[in-house]
């Protein structure tokens, strides 16, 4: 779906919104802190800018973020869980404007890692950087998982298949995905309004994955790390517009 440029503004102040989660909670990250402190952090960002939350009651998710440590791939609840010196964590934020959606996510250290997980923690956001670069006008979509892959895999790592990217737009989720691998087509053709959500998520070891018994929290099957970075870019006559960035 192409967007007019009414809907782009609308969604770059939605974008402006889950940057500025991603900022308040990047600063609240410490030894200590618990996830569901970041989710308090996130929910008076969205509070001071009169922005709904779009993870709140999604399919009965019951935060304003995802918040998921170590070897969680992605979806989890905030709670209870304390960060801990070491650890790293990938926060996923989203709000609503005016009826559009914004959607970023990044993973961060807690106090000193080590050096695999920094690695691990470059590593996806570059990947995620070489995906928003193939989003341009004439340009196929899969080559954005193609080349989030050539990365990843460069690095010795692998990117998970079971949950992929996605168009945004007046959902969170609309289509088509956005898969960071090659999955064996080219995709749709890139036109200028479009916008989708490119978000890798980078293990250190294999990409297979299971389900926590709360239904939410994905996990690497090998029990190694796992690394999340995602942005909302628009496809513009001037190149890849990112939505989400401070
Ligand atoms: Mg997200
Ligand atoms: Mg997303």
């Amino acid at each position: 779906m192409r967007r007019s440029a009414d809907e782009l503004n609308k969604m770059r102040k939605a974008g402006k919104v889950v940057a500025e989660m991603h900022e308040a909670t990047r600063a609240a990250i410490r030894p200590g802190v618990t996830t569901r402190q970041l989710n308090e952090v996130a929910e008076a960002v969205l509070e001071k800018r009169g922005a709904r939350s779009n993870f709140l009651n999604y399919h009965g998710f019951p935060a304003v973020i995802c918040t998921s440590p170590n070897d969680m791939i992605v979806h989890g609840i905030p709670g209870d869980y304390r960060l801990k010196e070491g650890d790293i964590i990938s926060v996923d934020c989203g709000a609503i404007i005016e009826g559009y959606h914004g959607d970023a996510a990044y993973t961060a250290g807690v106090g000193e890692i080590s050096e695999l997980a920094q690695r691990l923690i470059d590593v996806t956001e570059r990947s995620l950087w070489a995906g928003v670069d193939q989003l341009v006008i004439g340009n196929r979509l899969h080559e954005v998982g193609r080349a989030v892959q050539k990365v990843a895999e460069a690095a010795g790592f692998s990117v998970v298949r079971e949950y992929v990217g996605h168009a945004i737009g007046t959902a969170m989720h609309e289509e088509p995905q956005v898969p960071n691998y090659w999955p064996g087509s080219p995709g749709p053709t890139l036109k200028e309004g479009m916008v989708f959500a490119v978000e890798p998520m980078v293990n250190v070891g294999t990409y297979d994955t299971y389900v926590l018994d709360d239904d939410w929290s994905v996990m690497t099957k090998d029990g190694e790390l796992s690394a999340h970075f995602e942005h909302t870019i628009a496809v513009t006559d001037n190149g890849p517009e990112v939505f989400t960035l401070s």
